[in-house]
């Protein structure tokens, strides 16, 4: 290890000035390390997991690897910015770059979706998303990930707990640096690691709506269907299961079913299946029909929106930030965690932008707000739309967000209909537009000409512009 060893936290010595450690090499973690580099000579990744260096592989660290993940144009745009060239790799890599919903057979809580144009999005294996950009990532001399090295507590500057030096590890020396970033995702320690230096803890937002996956993967069939690339019957407050269907590399497509509450989709055949076939469409379901499973359904839980306010905190140490899902995290159904750590790594970039490496540690609050500041519109979308279902735990919907919610039902409707609305409203959901594009005057007369009561479904099997495949004896 070549920083500076120091066997006493307790009476750290000065951090090096030009050393940024960043703990966790998810994606906010080496994003982050990317943007640091421009600004620290050593930028040093600190990761729990040994990380395999022969092709993407599942870890124990990111287990929601295994779940349906989708990136959005915004963070495709992000990420292309961060590591020009990226896209390209992913794709080479067997990610496809789809566009939605035409590419999709997609059942809004309202009724289907044309086959046209709305936002790019980019759906592959996780592993192989975290695999690509690691590899980009470490191109730059600068960075180096000690993998297998688990963080265990903050180490406090030579002024007592004004200042974090760097952090602490499970085994071996701590490291020293003078800018430390916790990008450890959901089950970040930042709080019990601040109390522990006589810090307060941060504020933290929470709505839990008791969404639960079960996901496995399949070989596609022979005879598959290929007018589409995925299928997405969302579920919605009065009939809340759905199904996500996406590609995968090697000819194979990953299923994640979803429901909340007592709702949650199994674990175990055949209720797999049950469940999909009890979903608002049959399509799902016949999709998977002749379908050879590849791998057993499995779980997952845990998907409440918490937000850490480390952006409000008004004592808090210099030297010190928090990114990604340790700060802020989502109800993955919306699927923006991974664009929201691209927007933050954006934000960081630009609010480091001028400052040399000296002044950051002293900037760090005022960074903490900018990549807050891009969590924002995730944050309003996905709790919005949860507290639309009766379980869902957390401060009740004000005047604004019920408004809010009643019209969006609307666009909704329009988007199922109207083209232009469609593609205003996957700007917004993509995280590419603002939501006042869905404001305007033009769109809110456009939507209010579209008004039917959305809670009228007029679902049928499948959509207008897509027939369903033969039906063969069971
Ligand atoms: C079921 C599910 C489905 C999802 N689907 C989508 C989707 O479709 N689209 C989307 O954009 N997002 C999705 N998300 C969200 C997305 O997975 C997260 O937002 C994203 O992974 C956050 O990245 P991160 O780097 O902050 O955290 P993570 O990816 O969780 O990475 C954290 C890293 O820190 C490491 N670590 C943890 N503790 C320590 C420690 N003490 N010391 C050292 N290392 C440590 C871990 O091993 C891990 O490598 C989904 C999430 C879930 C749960």
């Amino acid at each position: 290890m070549d920083d500076t060893p120091d066997n006493h936290p307790e009476t750290a010595r000065p951090a090096p000035r030009d050393h940024a450690v960043v703990l966790g090499a998810g994606i906010a973690g080496l994003l982050a390390a990317r943007v640091l580099a421009e600004r620290f000579a050593r930028v040093t990744v600190v990761e729990r997991d040994e990380l395999p260096e022969d092709g993407p592989r599942f870890r124990p660290g990111v287990p929601q690897s295994r779940h349906v993940h989708i990136l959005w144009s915004r963070g495709i745009e992000a990420l292309e910015r961060l590591l020009p060239g990226i896209t390209a790799e992913l794709t080479a890599g067997g990610s496809a770059l789809l566009e939605s919903p035409r590419d999709f057979l997609w059942l809004s809580p309202a009724d289907w979706f044309g086959s046209v144009p709305g936002a790019r999005v980019l759906v592959g294996a996780r592993e192989t998303v975290d695999w690509t950009v690691r590899r980009a990532v470490l191109r730059d001399p600068r960075i180096r990930i000690l993998g297998g090295t688990l963080a265990t507590g903050l180490l406090p500057g030579p002024d007592g707990n004004r200042s974090v030096a760097g952090v602490t590890l499970r085994e071996g020396d701590p490291i020293t640096a003078a800018l430390v970033v916790d990008a450890t995702g959901r089950g970040s320690k930042t709080p019990a690691w601040l109390a522990a230096l006589g810090h307060p803890v941060p504020e933290t937002t929470r709505y839990d709506s008791h969404l639960a996956y079960s996901s496995r993967t399949y070989a596609v069939p022979a005879d598959a269907d290929r007018r589409w690339h995925g299928v997405y019957v969302q579920g919605r407050p009065d009939s809340p299961r759905g199904g996500v269907l996406v590609p995968l590399d090697g000819d194979r497509w990953l299923v994640t079913l979803i429901g909340n509450g007592e709702h949650a989709p199994p674990t175990k055949d055949p209720a797999f299946l049950e469940f999909a076939r009890g979903l608002r469409s049959p399509a799902l379901h016949d999709a998977l029909r002749g379908a050879e499973p590849l791998s057993d359904p499995v779980g997952f839980r845990g998907t409440a929106n918490e937000w850490h306010h480390y952006e409000r905190m008004d004592r808090r140490p210099d030297g010190l930030l928090v990114l990604g899902d340790a700060a802020c995290r989502f109800n993955p159904v919306y699927g923006h965690g991974m664009t929201v750590a691209a927007l933050g790594a954006e934000a960081l970039g630009e609010a480091l932008a001028g400052l040399d490496a000296e002044r950051i540690p002293a900037a760090a609050r005022r960074v903490q707000r900018r990549t807050a500041e891009a969590a924002s519109v995730a944050w309003q979308i996905a709790t919005s739309e949860d507290l639309r279902y009766p379980g869902t735990e957390g401060p009740p919907p004000d005047r604004a967000t019920r408004f809010l919610q009643g019209y969006m039902s609307r666009v909704m409707v329009g988007a199922n209909t109207d083209p232009e609305i469609c593609a205003r409203f996957f700007g917004v959901l993509s995280l590419s537009a603002p939501p006042n594009t869905l404001l305007t005057p033009w769109t809110v007369l456009r939507v209010l000409s579209k008004w039917r009561l959305p809670t009228a479904p007029t679902t049928e099997d499948y959509p207008p512009h897509h027939a369903a495949p033969p039906r063969v004896s069971p």
